[in-house]
């Protein structure tokens, strides 16, 4: 494990830097934020809202006491973070000074990243994968990734019931023939092929086997591909 400690005269140039390489992810839990802060970090922010590195933001929600000003300043900070195509959450309680980058560098101390001004603080930076694991399941998740991916995982799962049907049809099984090679009801068809159901893996492979099909794990990135290739060549013939 690499461990270095620094202050917060040596934090910002390090940080700064290990910000400016990330290359798929920072996630920033910082209970505060301020004008100024946020201000000297606009640039690098904005460089990676360009090259689409995905940053998460996690604030302490304010105070129900706090004043109108504090109210009215929050808001114009969070819409200037959102419009640096940042994922804001608030947070309860939260009073964690984390940051994580790329899923390996694990920066954590006193400092509060997105407010500090002159006080005194020190931040330790960790380079350890176990460490990294560690925070990420110590640390609140993003509800804008969470949902980003739940809806992924949603169009995935239509996108696989629309594929079944289509192929049903082109080998010409009614769901009547499908249920009897698969030992199973005519309504279970139906039901599975509505999405009105869960499928057990064993079942939707049992299916595509009858469908003279395979499940195959595709990397997000080749799935394009690999559909325009199917939908060219249908029947896998040539
Ligand atoms: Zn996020």
């Amino acid at each position: 494990m690499e461990m270095t400690t620094y202050n917060t005269k040596t934090f910002w140039p390090s940080f700064e830097l290990d910000m400016s390489a990330a290359k798929t992810s920072v996630a920033i839990y910082s209970p505060f934020v301020s004008v100024r802060r946020l201000e000297r970090l606009t640039p690098i922010l904005r460089s990676l809202a360009e090259r689409q590195t995905l940053v998460c933001v996690f604030l302490q929600s304010l105070q129900s006491r706090s004043g109108k000003e504090v109210i009215e300043e929050r808001r114009n900070l969070v819409e200037k973070l959102r419009s640096l195509k940042v994922h804001v959450n608030s947070i309860p309680r939260m009073h964690e000074k984390v940051a994580i980058l790329d899923d390996t560098i694990l920066w954590e101390g006193s400092l509060n990243i997105l407010s500090q001004n002159d006080s005194s603080e020190r931040m330790r930076r960790i380079v350890d994968l176990e460490e990294v694991i560690k925070a990420k399941q110590e640390m609140v998740v993003c509800s804008i990734c969470r949902k980003l991916i739940d809806r992924r995982l949603a169009s995935n799962v239509e996108s696989l019931l629309r594929q079944l049907v289509a192929m049903r049809r082109k080998t010409k099984l009614t769901q009547r023939d499908l249920a009897q090679l698969c030992e199973l009801s005519q309504a279970r068809i139906s039901q599975i092929e509505r999405g009105a159901t869960n499928v057990t893996l064993e079942t939707y492979c049992n299916l595509a086997e009858q469908l003279t099909c395979r499940l195959l794990l595709v990397p997000t990135n080749t799935a394009p591909f690999v559909v325009r290739v199917i939908e060219e060549n249908p029947s896998g013939e040539g």
